[in-house]
């Protein structure tokens, strides 16, 4: 790939959807035909790619953005793809990451899988290739393994395929740094799979388990749904997918030319972004949201909208660093002066910027988020009663 396109945005329109039309909204976007670039109101955006609106085919976006991405790392290339948008904008949808394996889903992710399981089948005679996937979700700055089976609390008699009947809650895994300047994550899952269908079985596994989080969905009062609403969109989803080649033998059309003996190893990372609504909100914006607690008019609800304060801080902590690591990416000058790029300014952009899977469980960091959480709550109830005491 040219080296200028280090980073490129696409945007992608969703129609109005049922509630939308029924409360009588229209569309306030409209596209620059023949451009990338669309118009709201008097203002003008311009991007790399502009999809959605009217007649705009569901591929497109895939084939433009993401297989050129699919066939670099096939060459050994690391990429990533970022959904980023508020909560209820089609991150989720786009991505594709609730697909189950079951019927067609336009999404990428279920495209990424298809084209890579036919190039597998096409390369096989040639290249042994061994593909792991890892899925992890990153809230509050901790980092979660959303295919340990511990995450996950529905049985597989209330439904869910994968997971323990009674599990604790979840714990967080550690980031550890290699003597190399690498990233590990410290007994996070990554499972083999060798067909489309199995490499989805883990996608749906992991989905739930960050849809229904570490509280039992049947056992749940509103304010507990409350916080797990607040986890699921305002939590990263990296679903990560770790291909090894190796050649066996010359591939008569060259295709694996660039395996020498070595293993030639690459990953993508799909991710779903928390929603971006709090992004601009700063961090002492949450502060101040904190630190005015004693002067509130205290209730259950305004406990919980203290806990989102407190939740955004991290969050924006992520999606500004990110912000911050795609600007240095993007300035095709700093990046021939090898000026800095600030992966380390949160979990998010560190992740990102590669990291290796180390088997470590013992000595993992058993916190509960659900503990921390509770904590925090309980912590402002207290003061709640003595208030009104
Ligand atoms: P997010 O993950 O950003 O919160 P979702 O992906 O859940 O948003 O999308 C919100 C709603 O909009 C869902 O009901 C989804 O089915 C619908 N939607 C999103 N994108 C599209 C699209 N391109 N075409 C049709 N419906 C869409
Ligand atoms: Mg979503």
């Amino acid at each position: 790939m040219d080296n200028s396109e280090s980073v490129r945005v696409a945007v992608n329109i969703r129609p109005l959807i049922t509630t939308e039309l029924l409360n009588g909204c229209t569309d306030c976007i409209t596209v620059v035909p023949g451009e990338p670039q669309v118009h709201i109101g008097s203002h003008a955006f311009t991007y790399d790619y502009v999809y959605g609106g009217a007649g705009s085919p569901s591929s497109a976006i895939f084939d433009d953005c993401v297989a050129p991405l699919v066939d670099a790392l096939f060459h050994g290339y690391n990429a990533t793809v970022l959904a980023y948008g508020q909560t209820g904008s089609g991150k989720t949808y786009t991505m594709g990451t609730n697909y189950t394996g079951e019927g067609s889903n336009g999404g990428i992710i279920p495209k990424v899988m298809e084209t890579m399981f036919k190039r597998v089948e096409a390369t096989k005679h040639s290249t042994e290739i061994l593909i792991r996937v890892s899925f992890i979700e990153i809230f509050k700055e901790e980092v979660f393994d959303l295919l340990d089976s511990n995450s996950a609390t529905l049985s597989k008699a209330e439904g869910a395929p994968f997971s323990k009947p009674t599990a604790p809650g979840r714990l967080p895994i550690q980031i550890r740094e290699t003597v190399n300047g690498g990233i590990t994550l410290a007994g996070v899952t990554e499972a083999e799979v060798r067909t489309k269908e199995e490499m989805a079985s883990y996608l749906s596994r992991g989905s739930l388990s960050r849809a229904t989080g570490s509280t039992n969905m049947n056992s749940q009062s509103r304010y507990e749904f409350i916080v797990h609403y607040i986890v699921s969109s305002r939590s990263h989803a990296i679903f990560t997918i770790t291909l090894e080649q190796k050649k066996i033998a010359s591939c008569p059309n060259g295709v694996n030319d660039d395996i020498s003996d070595d293993i030639l190893c690459a990953k993508l990372h799909l991710v779903d972004l928390a929603g971006s609504e709090r992004a601009k909100r700063t961090g002492a914006d949450g502060m101040r949201f904190k630190e005015g607690i004693s002067d509130f008019p205290f209730s259950k609800a305004s406990c919980i909208k203290i806990a989102i304060g407190s939740i955004s801080i991290h969050i924006n902590k992520g999606l500004l660093a990110l912000g911050n690591v795609i600007s240095a990416l993007g300035d095709e000058k700093k990046r021939k002066e090898g000026g800095h790029v600030p992966y380390r300014d949160s979990k998010l952009t560190r992740l990102l910027q590669a990291y290796e899977i180390e088997d470590n469980q013992a000595e993992l960091e058993h916190t509960s988020l659900q503990e921390k959480l509770d904590k925090e709550l309980k912590e402002l109830d207290k003061r709640l009663e003595q208030k009104e005491a």
